[in-house]
C-alpha cells in the first residue's frame, strides 16, 4: 500500500466500551465497531477480544503501521501504563498496551484519552489552526486536554489538564476524586439532574421535566426540554453555563488560550449552556484573555479519542 494510503489501528478503551477504527493521515476512519470492555473482568479476557477484533478489523480492511490506544485514566505515557482509572481499577500498572503492540505486532503509543480527544480536535477538529488550545469533555465526568505552544502538554507525571477537579468552593459536595466542590460536580452530568430536582422542587413552574420519570431525568432530556421551549430547563442548562464560565474564566486566566473546545455528551446541550458560559467566562476573566479566548463546540464524533490515539501513534513510524 503507498504510504499516503497507509494507516494506523485506534483503540479506545473506556470504562463500558472499547472502540476500534482504522485512521487515516486525514484523521478519517475506516471499519470502526464497538466491543464491550468488561471492565470487572479484568484486562487479560478484555485483551484477547481486543485482539480478535482488530485482527478481524485488519484482515478486512487492510493493515496498519502503528497501534494507537487511548485509555481512561491518568497515563504514563513513556511507560505505557495506566496509573489512576477508576473506572479500569483492574487495568492499573498492567501493561495491556504492549499486549496488544505485541499480539497485533505493531509499535504502540498509550494516550489518555482526552488527551487524545485534544490532540485530534487539534488536527483535524474545531481546534485546527490554535497554537494554544484547552478541549473540554463535559459527561458523567469533566476532563480536560492541553496543547500549549503547538504541542499536546502532558504535565510532570501525565496528569495534566484533570479540570474538572479544579476546586471552585472550598467545602462543596464531595467529588469521586476524593476532594470536595471540584468543577465536575457544578457541571457534571449528576450535578445538572441534581440542580434540576433541586429547581423543580423548590418552584411552581410549569415544566415538561415534571412529566419525567426518575430515570429519564437526564442532561440529555432537559436538553431537549430546553430546545423545545421549555422556560425552567432553558434556565437550569443556564446556571449550569454559569459555573461552568466560572470554571473557564480561571483556565483563561491561567493559560490564555485561543480557543476552549467543549464536547463530551452534555455539550449536545450546545449553547443553552455555552451561551451563559462564554457570558460569564467575559465578566469573570481578565481582560485580555476574556477577550482573546473563543468557546466553541467539538466537532468529532464519539470517535475523537480513537483518532487522536491514531495520529499520535503516526508521529514515531512518519518517517519509517
Ligand atoms: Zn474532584
Amino acid at each position: 500500500m503507498a504510504p499516503d494510503g497507509a494507516r494506523v489501528l485506534g483503540i479506545d478503551i473506556g470504562g463500558t466500551n472499547v472502540k476500534l477504527a482504522l485512521v487515516g493521515r486525514d484523521g478519517r476512519t475506516l471499519g470502526g465497531r464497538t466491543i464491550p470492555t468488561d471492565a470487572a473482568g479484568g484486562p487479560e479476557p478484555a485483551v484477547e477480544r481486543i485482539t480478535a477484533a482488530a485482527s478481524q478489523l485488519l484482515a478486512a480492511h487492510g493493515p496498519a503501521r502503528a497501534l494507537g490506544v487511548a485509555s481512561a485514566g491518568i497515563v504514563d505515557h513513556a511507560a505505557k501504563l495506566v496509573l489512576d482509572a477508576p473506572n479500569l481499577r483492574r487495568w492499573e500498572r498492567v501493561p495491556f498496551a504492549a499486549q496488544l503492540g505485541a499480539k497485533l505486532d505493531l509499535p504502540v503509543q498509550l494516550e489518555n484519552d482526552v488527551n487524545a480527544m485534544a490532540f485530534a480536535e487539534w488536527s483535524c477538529g474545531a481546534g485546527r489552526g490554535a497554537r494554544h488550545l484547552l478541549c473540554l469533555t463535559l459527561g458523567t465526568g469533566v476532563g480536560g486536554g492541553l496543547i500549549l505552544d503547538g504541542n499536546l502538554y502532558r504535565g510532570a507525571a501525565g496528569a495534566a489538564g484533570e479540570a474538572g477537579h479544579t476546586p471552585v468552593e472550598r467545602s462543596g459536595p464531595p467529588c469521586s476524586c476524593g476532594s470536595t466542590g471540584c468543577l465536575e460536580r457544578f457541571v457534571g452530568a449528576s450535578a445538572i439532574v441534581e440542580h434540576a430536582r433541586n429547581r423543580m422542587a423548590g418552584e411552581t413552574h410549569p415544566s415538561r421535566l415534571r412529566e419525567l420519570s426518575e430515570t429519564s431525568l437526564t442532561p440529555r432530556a432537559i436538553a431537549d426540554a430546553a430546545t423545545g421551549g421549555d422556560l425552567l430547563a432553558q434556565e437550569i442548562l443556564a446556571d449550569i453555563g454559569a459555573w461552568l464560565g466560572v470554571g473557564l474564566a480561571g483556565f483563561a486566566n491561567l493559560l490564555n488560550p485561543e480557543r476552549i473546545v467543549v464536547g463530551g455528551g452534555i455539550a449536545a446541550a450546545g449553547d443553552w449552556i455555552l451561551g451563559p458560559a462564554r457570558r460569564v467566562l467575559r465578566e469573570r476573566a481578565m481582560s485580555v484573555p476574556g477577550a482573546g479566548v473563543e468557546v466553541v463546540c467539538a466537532e468529532l464524533a464519539n470517535d475523537a479519542s480513537l483518532v487522536g490515539a491514531a495520529l499520535l501513534a503516526w508521529e514515531p513510524v512518519r518517517g519509517a
